[in-house]
């Protein structure tokens, strides 16, 4: 121990003696204080000296200090995987996934009473990395019929909507919590949900919305995990695996027939979802309600 503390001493004192010396006797001076060094180890009974190492953390600062930047094999592999998730290769290497992902839907029978009485499956439309994600209850009639999701009364106010929002329906994505449609319209089932939560979620990771708004109580409380009404989850941000979720009421429910009252509260909540897009709001008339 005493050697220890001796030899850090003798690195400062060489410093000091070595101050402007030229480099031959610098050398010479060196190999004598090791030589001294050495001796009083030896004096005081040290037979062995432990090999020395260089901690990586000291070389990374010498490294520092001489003006090099040291990249470990790990960040460069971060950045790397950050390029390539960005890039034109990466998008469309998410597209194929995402359209393989289409075809592994038409063909799932996890709920038997809905894989048996669909049409076809209703997987979604709209193109990636997108602003806004509406995601729905589950196909209708009129989807299951046509493959494609809200194309029925209810889908041609939300067209309505998103035109208020000064937005065009094929830049944003829709979807369902259902890629199928319950029977007669009946309410999804908890377990077929949790059957299609897997394809939503994949389906979510590859597109990249900005923002989710899920429409209505099933979409919000699916997502959500909660059963909280709808009326009191509206109006403020959540997060789903990392994305801003708001969450309005669902089209079908402004119908004339239900309560076309709320539209005032599905264009407030739209209001919050442009402000957080950083989007202008558009002024009159533009309120969901109109034709
Ligand atoms: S609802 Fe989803 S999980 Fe159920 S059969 Fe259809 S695609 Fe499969």
């Amino acid at each position: 121990m005493m050697g220890i503390a001796r030899c850090g001493d003798a690195a400062i004192d060489r410093e000091k003696v070595m101050d402007g010396m030229p480099k031959r006797l610098e050398r010479e001076e060196i190999t004598r204080q090791v030589r001294q060094q050495l001796e009083s180890y030896s004096a005081a009974g040290v037979t062995w000296l432990p090999h020395a190492t260089v901690a990586p953390f000291q070389l990374a600062d010498n490294e520092e200090r001489m003006g090099k930047t040291r990249t470990s094999p790990l960040a460069t592999a971060g950045s790397l995987f950050a390029e390539a998730e960005t890039g034109p290769a990466a998008r469309e290497k998410r597209l194929i996934e995402l359209r393989q992902l289409q075809e592994r839907v038409a063909r799932c029978t996890r709920c038997p009473e809905l894989a048996a009485t669909r049409t076809q499956t209703v997987f979604g439309t709209g193109p990636m990395d997108i602003d806004i994600c509406f995601v729905g209850e589950a196909p209708g009639a009129d989807e299951d019929r046509r493959g494609e999701p809200f194309v029925g009364v209810a889908g041609q106010l939300l067209t309505r909507i998103i035109t208020a929002m000064g937005m065009r329906r094929e830049d944003i994505y829709i979807c369902n919590i259902l890629k199928c449609r319950p029977p007669g319209n009946r309410q999804p089932k908890p377990d077929e949900c949790r059957n299609c939560r897997e394809y939503l979620d994949q389906q979510l990771e590859l597109l990249r919305p900005k923002v989710i708004c899920a429409l209505g109580a099933t979409a919000a409380q699916n997502l959500l995990g909660t059963s909280m009404s709808i009326g009191r989850l509206r109006g403020k941000f959540y997060e789903y695996r990392g994305i801003p979720l708001i969450c309005t009421y669902h089209p079908a429910s402004l119908l004339p027939s239900r309560s076309p009252e709320k539209k005032k509260d599905v264009w407030e909540d739209m209001k919050l979802l442009l402000n957080r897009l950083g989007k202008p709001v558009p002024g009159t008339g533009g309120n969901g309600s109109s034709s």
